[in-house]
């Protein structure tokens, strides 16, 4: 079933959504993104005269109460947004007869989801060493069904909008799903345009496609880059990664950050994309910092050439201008972590003229998805996010889809 072809008036719908807002000491939003993200389906269900059942996580309380990670905080301005009264339960699993009350139109939002263990299906204060462990997990997987049963009680459908857990098997994600039939159950319109730019990435791709892997580290993204081999013609590695590739090519690289232990996947990461007729950009220069600071001394150099003391902490202009044309070019368009220090505004160039040559390709008709970890930031940073075609509300989700894995909250709904 899908979310635009349900009527939904005179129905109860519980909604997954996710409701994990960054908040101040003082418990106020910092950041609403998420909320908004959600809106489309939460009217979609009221327009219709259908009743509304949130639920969401917030933070990670590991299966205890805490009074800092509730949702108490966050009623007011779901109310203010859906523009009506919010009830709200503060006991997830036990708001029966709150949900059972609600009139067309009406919204109950439940408490944190995560207070209860179930939530997660994982055994809590036993250590996954202790003999016992198999047995108490065993037993949180019957009482995860129950905590999940119990939540499909309160309503006659199901809507998934939380794509920022799809890559979670919880009693909320995706566990509930199986207590409502295929015509009970659907994805919301958030999750529907994340699985559409997934599916432009993975299947539907325009050529050339150019993926651009930036972030820290090697290890993080070793999954994805091998997944993206098979699809990309232009394959752009940049970042903290840098360093540990010029290592392993011989150079001189300084105090820069680098993977000793992945000295060696570097080298097959180069030697396969030979095989796979994958074009491989690696940095040629960086600009060098004599400290990991704002106002570090800087100099550019070649990334095998680093002196001591000295650490690569964003790319140079010779590797910017590589980088952009493959990126100008592409008709797919994938960007996964900075291309350096961004956070520091002396180390953000190359991540500025990366998004900029992103959204130069897109104005010509590129597809371009932003998403996973701090590129999303970087992209907001540089005031951008509505010139790409798509900013990813999913951090390890899109990767984990990326990669080619299923994800648990999809397959739940899709079969
Ligand atoms: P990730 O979460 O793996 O996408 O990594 C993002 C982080 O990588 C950001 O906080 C960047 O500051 C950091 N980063 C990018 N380039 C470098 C670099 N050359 N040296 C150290 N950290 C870097």
């Amino acid at each position: 079933m899908t979310i635009d072809n349900f009527n939904f008036n005179g129905k109860k719908a519980i909604v997954r959504v996710d409701f994990n807002v960054p908040l101040d000491e003082n418990g106020n939003i910092t950041d609403d993104t998420r909320i908004r993200g959600a809106l489309p389906t939460l009217k979609k269900i009221l327009a219709d005269g259908g009743s509304l059942i949130i639920m969401s996580h917030m933070g990670k309380p590991k299966g205890k109460v805490n009074p800092k990670l509730s949702l108490s905080q966050i009623k007011d301005a779901v109310a203010k947004y859906l523009e009506r009264p919010v009830e709200f339960a503060e006991d997830c699993a036990k708001a029966a007869d709150k949900a059972a009350a609600l009139k067309p139109g009406e919204v109950l939002l439940l408490e944190n989801l995560r207070f209860y263990p179930e939530e997660e299906g994982k055994p809590v204060g036993i250590d996954k060493e202790d003999p016992a462990y198999d047995a108490a997990k065993k037993e949180m997987k019957e009482r995860q069904k129950e905590f999940a049963k119990t939540l499909a009680g309160y309503a006659d459908v199901y809507v998934n909008d939380a794509f920022g857990t799809a890559h979670r098997r919880h009693a909320s994600t995706a566990v509930i799903a199986d207590y409502f039939d295929a015509d009970h159950k659907m994805l919301g319109y958030l999750m529907e345009k994340e699985v559409k730019a997934v599916d432009n990435i993975l299947s539907d791709i325009k050529h050339p496609f150019t993926a651009i892997m930036g972030g820290s580290k090697v290890s993080t993204k070793i999954g994805i880059i091998e997944n993206l081999m098979d699809k990309v013609d232009n394959l752009i590695l940049c970042g903290g990664m840098t360093y540990t590739f010029a290592k392993a090519l011989g150079g001189k690289i300084g105090i820069s950050i680098c993977e000793d232990d992945k000295l060696q996947l570097a080298l097959d990461i180069i030697e396969k994309a030979k095989q796979k007729g994958v074009n491989l950009l690696l940095a040629v220069d960086c600009v060098a910092g004599d400290a990991f600071k704002n106002d570090a001394n800087t100099m550019i150099c070649s990334v095998k050439e680093i002196p001591d003391g000295w650490e690569g902490l964003d790319i140079g202009p010779e590797t910017t201008k590589l980088f952009c044309d493959a990126i100008k070019n592409a008709k797919t368009i994938l960007w996964n972590g900075p291309a350096g220090v961004f956070e520091f505004d002396n180390f953000a160039k190359g991540s500025r003229a990366i998004a900029e040559a992103i959204v130069e390709a897109t104005k010509n008709g590129a597809f371009s998805l932003v998403g996973g970890g701090d590129s999303v930031a970087c992209v907001n940073k540089f005031g951008l996010a509505d010139q790409v075609s798509y900013v990813s509300t999913g951090g390890g989700a899109l990767l984990e889809a990326i990669e080619g894995k299923v994800l648990p909250g999809i397959a739940a709904i899709r079969g």
